[in-house]
């Protein structure tokens, strides 16, 4: 018994980085575009796991019911802000067009929250023309900022300028990877998902948007409850906060343990702080 304890205890320890470090899970975060028009399909993305985020066009006819429900999940929700396009498609009530003012873009932007009331981020619906426009996008950036809202890019255009006007500005600026349902067809669909599979694979990250449609709804069915081991589905909101808590400084001030020059003697020592003052 002894020997066989004492042989035990002498195996090497399993090395630490084998045993703990599991390999990061790549990372899938989908998008529902367009939410608030379709009753029946709205609550069929409502049925999927939460954290499936969920874009909301605050002028649709149901979009203040749509922002409580996703809200009430726990689900992350956009607001799926209306912007021109190149072609100039007629947009929804309250999107923004080139020429707008920051002011204006502020009333767009307050008016959308009051309606979208629960959103953390925004992205474009459309917007062709509009995020390719250096004016429009400064703009745009500073609300954000000020709001504490992030960006989604929902790259309708290969001439976007948010990530660079974003970084500028100090917002946060996520890009779409896959559009899920360029076509309606269900075998396309398909084949979209599994590229965004392999794209979170090669890349770590695979941000995915998609419509309330009935091919779309019935390939996400299938291929979330049979997603792979190795991908994880997250949540907008948790790919943005990651990014978020990278602290701007280093904590020195927390850590050291020098007494800071503005504590006068005697002070008790504490850990983590620089001694208080008794
Ligand atoms: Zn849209």
């Amino acid at each position: 018994m002894i020997v066989f304890l004492t042989a035990l205890l002498s195996l090497p320890a399993p090395a630490q980085s084998e045993q703990f470090t599991a390999a990061q899970p790549n990372k899938l975060a989908i998008v529902i575009d367009d939410m608030g028009y379709r009753p029946q399909e709205d609550a069929q993305i409502l049925a999927m796991p939460k954290a499936v985020s969920v874009a909301i066009i605050p002028a649709a006819p149901y979009a203040a019911q749509r922002n409580r429900q996703a809200q009430q999940q726990g689900r992350d929700i956009l607001i799926h802000m209306p912007m021109q396009s190149v072609s100039n498609m007629k947009i929804e009530e309250g999107g923004l067009s080139l020429g707008m003012s920051k002011q204006e873009v502020e009333q767009r932007l307050q008016q959308a929250e009051q309606i979208v009331s629960h959103a953390i981020g925004m992205n474009n619906h459309m917007g062709s023309a509009a995020t390719a426009d250096t004016p429009l996008m400064t703009h745009l950036m500073r609300v954000l900022h000020q709001r504490g809202l992030f960006f989604l890019d929902s790259r309708t255009i290969g001439k976007s300028v948010a990530a660079k006007i974003g970084r500028q500005e100090g917002v946060s600026v996520l890009e779409r990877h896959v559009f899920l349902d360029d076509s309606d067809n269900f075998g396309d669909i398909q084949h979209q998902f599994q590229l965004a599979l392999q794209h979170a694979r090669k890349h770590g990250v695979a941000i995915v948007i998609g419509h309330p449609r009935k091919n779309t709804i019935a390939v996400l069915q299938a291929g979330l409850r049979h997603l792979p081991a190795d991908i994880q589905l997250v949540g907008m909101g948790q790919l943005w906060r990651h990014e978020k808590i990278t602290p701007p400084k280093p904590y020195i001030l927390l850590f050291s343990d020098l007494p800071a020059p503005t504590s006068h003697a005697p002070f008790k020592y504490e850990p983590l702080l620089r001694g208080v003052p008794e």
